[in-house]
């Protein structure tokens, strides 16, 4: 018994060393493939943008152009909206790199949460209208004060109807259920989608930083991947709790829990 006893231990260091290393070699492996497919996404989704500015620059050259008050309107407009959606993707990865430095400032103050969902789907209702849809509103909320970062929670309901729409179902019409309402301790918001829904086992990962849910064409709907991982950072910054409920091909319901504050 006496011999055993080192065997034994030997034998266990070596399982659990061995063990070990298959760990840290599949999370490596798992983390390339994160941050190629990060990569892949960002390049991808600059490129666009700094095409159509880098075409209407070259535009402005052309006498025929310069001498059309439309057309230099034109390309104004255009070099104005694609450095903003240049802008906007910058800022969401600087974002996400100062939370995780927790440099992220917050100018918190007190909001009413009716008031702002509403103001963002006003400014959905073209797209959504556009695909021959509509987006309905039940703001129930009789508490709907929150203590909140207006920039990033104007973020968060911005980047949760923007995925309503980038992952619709093509075939159908977006149908978009905006709902708010408040039991004694929490606020809650609800975005109902009838969009292409999420299979169970890919649920569980798409807060993650990095992750998408890979189709045949991940570029054909573009996205960092960023996204939800910022939007539910920033709900729990605040104190609260986000989770999704969905099925593929029926849609995806994101609800929002809050605690309330009372006003004085
Ligand atoms: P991104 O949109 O940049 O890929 P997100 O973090 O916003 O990153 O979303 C992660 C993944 O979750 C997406 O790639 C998409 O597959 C899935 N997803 C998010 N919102 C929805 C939604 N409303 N309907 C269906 N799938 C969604």
């Amino acid at each position: 018994v006496r011999f055993m006893i080192p065997s034994v231990v030997f034998t266990v260091v070596l399982l659990v060393t061995f063990i070990f290393t298959i760990v840290v070699i599949f999370r490596q492996k798992r983390y390339t493939e994160i941050k190629n497919d990060f990569i892949n996404n960002m390049t991808h989704e600059l490129k666009t943008p700094i095409s159509s500015i880098s075409l209407a620059a070259q535009m402005l050259n052309d006498e025929s152009v310069t001498k059309s008050p439309v057309m230099m309107k034109h390309l104004g407009g255009v070099i104005n909206d694609e450095s903003k959606r240049l802008r906007f993707l910058v800022e969401k990865v600087l974002q996400m790199s100062m939370f995780d430095r927790k440099k992220a400032i917050f100018k918190k103050k007190e909001l009413n949460l009716n008031e702002l969902v509403d103001n963002v789907a006003n400014t959905f209702t073209l797209r959504v209208e556009h695909t021959g849809g509509h987006i309905t509103t039940k703001l129930n909320a009789t508490e709907p004060t929150i203590y909140v970062d207006e920039m990033h929670f104007t973020n968060v309901i911005f980047n949760l109807l923007d995925n309503a729409v980038k992952y619709r179902d093509p075939d159908r019409p977006v149908e978009l259920l905006i709902s708010t309402w408040n039991d004694k301790e929490k606020l809650y918001l609800s975005v109902k989608d009838n969009g292409l829904g999420i299979k169970k086992e890919n649920l569980k990962k798409i807060f993650e930083k990095f992750y998408r849910v890979h189709t045949g064409n991940v570029h054909d709907v573009k996205g960092f991947g960023l996204g939800l991982a910022y939007v539910k950072k920033m709900v729990e910054l605040h104190k609260g709790e986000i989770h999704a409920e969905s099925e593929r091909g029926k849609g995806t319901n994101f609800i929002i829990s809050l605690p309330i504050i009372k006003n004085k």
